[in-house]
């Protein structure tokens, strides 16, 4: 136990120096991590995200999925302890169109978009498939219980291991997270905003279930109940789901005043060298 607490450590520091360079690996994988302004983020499209986080659930390992943003990665830039969350993630996809199109301009190979909501969905499909239950929490109270209704008749066999709103204070954490770790879920899926939850869940993961796969979901839930609107297909298509979601929450326009900078700061990278000067093209 304390040999394979050490090996961890160890390999996390590995990662960590690694990622510094330039070229850290996801742990367990041969694939090359990118980095994107000193942020972490696997090449992975949305079948090979999914397969990676099945292999965290059936091989009871479990893990922390971050779902990347460009807000998050200049979130990082000034918040050490969210970089470090993010830094010490199994897998952190591409969410956002902008870590996309950010990382093909640094030279990295990366598939496309792994939407949260999606693959949050797909994770309960296979938990649903492999009999293991999904806890969810975050959102306003009630959201997440609509959710979980509405994912519970779309999704055959899929079985809610439990449910928690988002807005608890410090002395209820010790009750949430004894309910989380009681249900024994496969997945604990986590929507309670960006940053806030990866930070969460680096914090409480290892105490409450770290046998589970968490993830951070952001605003999935509200979508799943249907109190807001996914973008329609053309608009995902064109990489305008962004502009759908501040069409319809426009009080989110103060952060996406942060786009210019990240794309601003992503072109300084690839034009001082960043990015693949220390891997090859896989
Ligand atoms: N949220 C929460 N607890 C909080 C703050 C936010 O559960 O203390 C929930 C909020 O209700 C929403 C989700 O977090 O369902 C996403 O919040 P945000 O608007 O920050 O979206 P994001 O950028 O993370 O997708």
């Amino acid at each position: 136990m304390a040999a394979a607490k050490a090996g961890a450590e160890s390999r996390g520091e590995r990662d960590e120096q690694a990622g510094q360079r330039g070229d850290l690996r996801g742990p367990g994988h041969d694939r090359p991590r990118a980095t994107i302004l000193g942020v972490p983020v696997d090449c992975v499209g949305p079948e090979e995200a999914v397969s990676r986080c099945a292999e965290l659930v059936s091989s009871g390992r479990g893990g922390h999925v971050v779902t990347l943003n460009p807000e998050m990665v200049l979130a990082c830039q000034r918040d050490p302890e969210l970089m470090q969350a993010v830094r010490g993630a199994d897998l952190v996809v591409p969410d956002g169109i902008g870590v996309v199109l950010g990382l093909r301009l640094l030279g990295w190979n990366a598939p496309g978009r792994v939407p949260g909501i999606e693959l949050a969905t797909e994770l309960m499909k296979t938990c649903a498939a492999a009999g293991r239950g999904v806890f969810m929490v975050g959102a306003r109270p009630g959201v997440a219980d609509e959710a979980a209704r509405r994912m519970a008749q779309s999704i055959p066999e899929l079985r809610i291991a439990g449910v928690h709103h988002g807005y608890f204070g410090h002395h209820e954490e010790g009750q949430v997270l004894q309910a989380i770790g009681d249900s024994r879920p496969g997945c604990v899926l986590v929507g309670l905003g960006a940053g806030r939850q990866e930070k969460w869940i680096a914090r409480v993961r290892a105490n409450a279930t770290p046998g589970a796969v968490w993830v951070g979901v952001g605003g999935s839930f509200d979508v799943m109940a249907g109190a807001l609107r996914r973008a329609p297909e053309a608009w995902r298509r064109l990489g305008l789901e962004w502009l759908y979601r501040l069409l319809q929450e426009p009080r989110r326009l103060g952060r996406m005043a942060s786009l210019p900078v990240f794309a601003m700061r992503v072109a300084l990278e690839a034009i001082r060298g960043g990015g693949r000067r220390h891997t090859k093209l896989t």
